[in-house]
């Protein structure tokens, strides 16, 4: 296994940034963490935020003058793109297209919309990635501390000719630096988080649960019961396996769990399980699951809205909220 180059602070330059001015379009979880990171980092920024709701409160709390995203992009040499997936399209044809500068630099942090060609930028312009690995408000929060959290970097054109090395100094900007930054490309960044989202961190995890909950509870065992042995626990034990992998898990668990763990978990997990594992892979890589998500969106969301009602009306919902009140240090 070849071992991925990682970058770090004294691989970038921040110069390299002085002088442009960046329009970050969007003060969502991911935009107010970038805008502000960028800002301490003693760069020019712009924010653009619609009005109404509560982030444009929050832009303008932080000390922002929010502005409409084609009038951010008129002024910007660098235009980041934090906006919600699945209206980028409308808002490049509308707003970014009309108005980008020539040979701006465009910049996302996530590939969807380059990889399923929603976006198709004009060959004067940078077009490059910057992906934090974490949530907008731990991008935010370890950049106050003097820490990072870890950035993919990926270029998709390099009009500039310096693509790689202005995506760099963006990493810096934020502190993904501090961190680590890794080389990525567009295609490879889109399908494994779509993987890993659906297959395991969040589509399979939540009906690995479920499943196990639903089982013991038809057998007749106490729903509370069902709830801390297939739920509640599930943190304690990806607790160790996220500070020392499996090792550390099984050192920790009974010499029973783990005996079970090697009689069972192949039983669950089965070679079918696995082949269905690449037919998911195989949608993503087609383009069908991301067709089917921007039809969904096209059409109202019904298939998504009856799924997140049904979700929320499972049993363990209704247990986990009478079970967590009583426990006040988890975090509201
Ligand atoms: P978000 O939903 O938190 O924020 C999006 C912001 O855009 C909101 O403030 C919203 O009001 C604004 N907005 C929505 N539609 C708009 C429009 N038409 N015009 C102007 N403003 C509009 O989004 P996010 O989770 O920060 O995601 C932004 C990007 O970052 C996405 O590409 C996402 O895949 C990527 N990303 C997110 C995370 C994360 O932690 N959430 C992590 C890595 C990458
Ligand atoms: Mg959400
Ligand atoms: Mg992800
Ligand atoms: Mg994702
Ligand atoms: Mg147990
Ligand atoms: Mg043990």
């Amino acid at each position: 296994m070849k071992e991925a180059k990682m970058y770090y602070e004294s691989d970038a330059d921040l110069s390299l940034l002085k002088g442009k001015t960046i329009a970050v379009l969007g003060y969502g979880s991911q935009g107010h963490a970038h805008a502000l990171n960028l800002k301490d980092s003693g760069l020019n920024v712009i924010v653009a935020q619609r009005s109404g709701g509560d982030n444009y409160k929050k832009a303008v709390e932080d000390g922002w003058k929010p502005v409409s995203v084609a009038e951010a992009v008129k002024q910007a040499d660098w235009v980041h793109v934090l906006l919600p997936d699945e209206v980028q399209k409308k808002v490049w044809e509308e707003d970014i297209k009309p108005n980008i500068k020539k040979n701006a630099i465009l910049s996302f942090a996530h590939g969807f919309n380059i990889r399923f060609k929603q976006i198709i930028p004009t060959p004067d312009l940078d077009v490059i990635m910057i992906a934090p690995k974490g949530p907008g408000h731990l991008v935010r929060r370890q950049y106050e501390e003097g820490k990072g959290v870890p950035c993919l970097i990926a270029v998709e054109q390099n009009a500039s000719d310096k693509a790689k090395d202005l995506a760099l100094a963006y990493a810096k900007g934020i502190g993904g630096t501090r961190g680590g930054v890794l080389e990525t490309t567009f295609a490879e960044e889109t399908e494994t988080d779509l993987f890993g989202e659906q297959v395991v961190l969040c589509g399979g995890l939540v009906e690995l649960i479920n499943s196990g909950f639903e089982t013991l509870v038809a057998a007749g065992y106490q729903p509370e019961i069902a709830y801390f042995e297939c739920l509640h626990e599930v943190k304690l034990i990806v607790d160790l396996i996220f500070e020392g992998g499996f090792g550390k898990m099984n050192y920790s668990v009974s010499d029973t769990a783990e005996y079970g763990e090697y009689v069972s978990g192949k039983r669950i997990i089965t070679d079918s399980t696995k082949e269905e594992m690449k037919k998911v892979l195989a949608d993503i890589q087609s383009g069908k699951f991301a067709n089917n998500w921007l039809e969904e969106n096209r059409t109202g969301r019904p298939f998504f809205k009856k799924e997140r009602k049904d979700v929320s009306e499972r049993t363990i919902e209704k247990v986990g909220v009478r079970l967590r009140s009583k426990m006040s240090w988890i975090k509201k």
